[in-house]
């Protein structure tokens, strides 16, 4: 019964430092959000230490009987809160999500046709060292050269050339709606599957304010820590359980796991029951505001001259895409700059990048966790005008000459003004 802080100090001061740096610092990585504390509190909880293979009445261990509730609870929430006739809410996360997604559609040796990894694809979805990448063939489309815009009259063309067995719709670095009625009427006229892999914009979906694939696609993963909002972890739906509901969960387990992290399925349960709410609506409202407010404030005159611009010159969802192509700042230095000022974001590879990938021409910046932490609009617009601004005088003046301290107190005003997990002790 010895608390952490006995038991291993180490850890306990990995734990510290790790609340400090998330209260201290603006979150701002697009796949990153903050879990509530009733979600923190079942990943800690007694629910960890249950075997539970099998599903809810079907379990090949005694004792089942609580974690059954959470997770008939989890199962029937995902599927009232995205309109699916199905939902696996067993995989560990979403690569595993999506491993089982293909293992029950096809088998090795079948094509799939997602996004290029460089033009914002996922790993999962075709990556050459992946699972996907080599037990499947793969055909990848991008985004147009200009409008950096994914064209589907392409997509279409591509489709009938290769005829996949699956189509993937879906991305991790994109700033634009998906047409899922074309990609529905692509798979129907080569015969493919279509798969959705929602897993930046379930949230958005989830609060109505972005087109559902649900109704389009054969399946659908996602998941759950991203936009949701919820513990790291993944989830499958379909529209057709009938066709598609045992072999998704024969493919799950026993076919990529064995038991499944009930403490985890409860804190979706959790995370899935809040996002039906009318405050996660009004949170995922700020999210795509916040964006927007980005989005502007990185197309102003300032930046343009210093060479900084965004993809597509805009963005519907969470997060904006800054192409820095033909700026004098890299993806790196840009990265390492708003790191220094206290604003971590990821670089990101542009589609057809000049420079290497460990350096890019690019980050992606998301609004996601900020949203969480309450921000509005004034508090966008300020996070907003400090990014342009660190970026515009790295781009002018050379990483060297940026006043870091200038904007680390801005930034500390900020995350002052919006305490993280106030209380919160670990
Ligand atoms: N699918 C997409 C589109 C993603 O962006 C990600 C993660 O970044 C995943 C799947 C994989 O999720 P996980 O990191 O939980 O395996």
């Amino acid at each position: 019964n010895q608390p952490l802080s006995e038991v291993d100090p180490d850890i306990q001061a990995v734990l510290d430092a790790e609340l400090g740096r998330q209260r201290d610092t603006l979150e701002m990585i697009a796949s990153e959000n903050f879990v509530p504390r009733a979600v923190l509190q079942c990943q800690g909880s007694v629910l960890t230490n249950k075997y539970a293979e099998g599903y809810p009445g079907k379990r090949y261990y005694g004792g089942c009987e609580n974690v059954d509730v959470a997770e008939n609870l989890a199962i029937e929430r995902a599927k009232s809160l995205f309109g699916a006739d199905f939902a696996n809410v067993q995989p560990h996360s979403g690569a595993q999500a999506n491993a089982a997604v293909l293992a029950a559609l096809i088998k090795p040796g079948d094509k799939i046709m997602g996004l290029q990894l460089a033009h914002g694809g996922h790993l999962t979805h075709g990556m050459k060292i992946n699972f996907s990448g080599r037990l499947y063939q793969v055909a990848a489309y991008g985004v147009e050269e200009d409008t950096k815009r994914i064209d589907m009259d392409h997509v279409r063309e591509l489709a009938l050339a290769e005829r996949p067995n699956v189509i993937i719709a879906g991305w991790s670095a994109y700033p634009r709606h998906l047409d899922f009625e074309a990609f529905r009427s692509i798979a129907d006229e080569v015969g493919a599957y279509l798969w959705t892999d929602m897993a930046h914009f379930a949230g958005l979906v989830a609060a109505g304010l972005h087109p559902s694939p649900v109704p389009h696609s054969d399946v659908v993963s996602t998941t759950i820590h991203k936009t949701l909002g919820g513990p790291r972890s993944g989830m499958i739906l379909s529209r057709d359980g009938e066709t598609f509901g045992k072999k998704i969960n024969s493919a799950v387990f026993p076919g990529q796991q064995g038991g499944p992290l009930m403490h985890v399925v409860a804190a979706k349960a959790v995370a899935l029951k809040i996002a039906a709410s009318a405050e996660f609506k009004e949170r995922m409202q700020r999210v795509i505001d916040g964006a927007q407010i980005l989005a502007e404030r990185l197309m102003a005159e300032d930046c343009q001259a210093a060479g900084i611009d965004l993809l597509t010159g805009g963005t519907d969802v969470h997060l904006v895409l800054v192409d820095l192509v033909k700026s004098s700042l890299d993806g790196q230095q840009a990265e390492d700059l708003l790191h220094a000022a206290g604003i971590t974001v990821n670089r990101n590879a542009v589609p057809f990048d000049p420079r290497p990938p460990a350096v890019t021409s690019g980050l992606r910046i998301g609004t996601p966790a900020l949203a969480t932490r309450g921000f509005g609009e004034n508090e966008f617009r300020e996070v907003a005008d400090i990014i342009a601004s660190v970026l515009v005088d790295g781009a002018n003046g050379g990483a060297e000459s940026v006043d870091v301290a200038k904007y680390q107190a801005r930034v500390a005003k900020l995350t002052q003004d919006f305490p993280l997990y106030p209380g919160l002790a670990q």
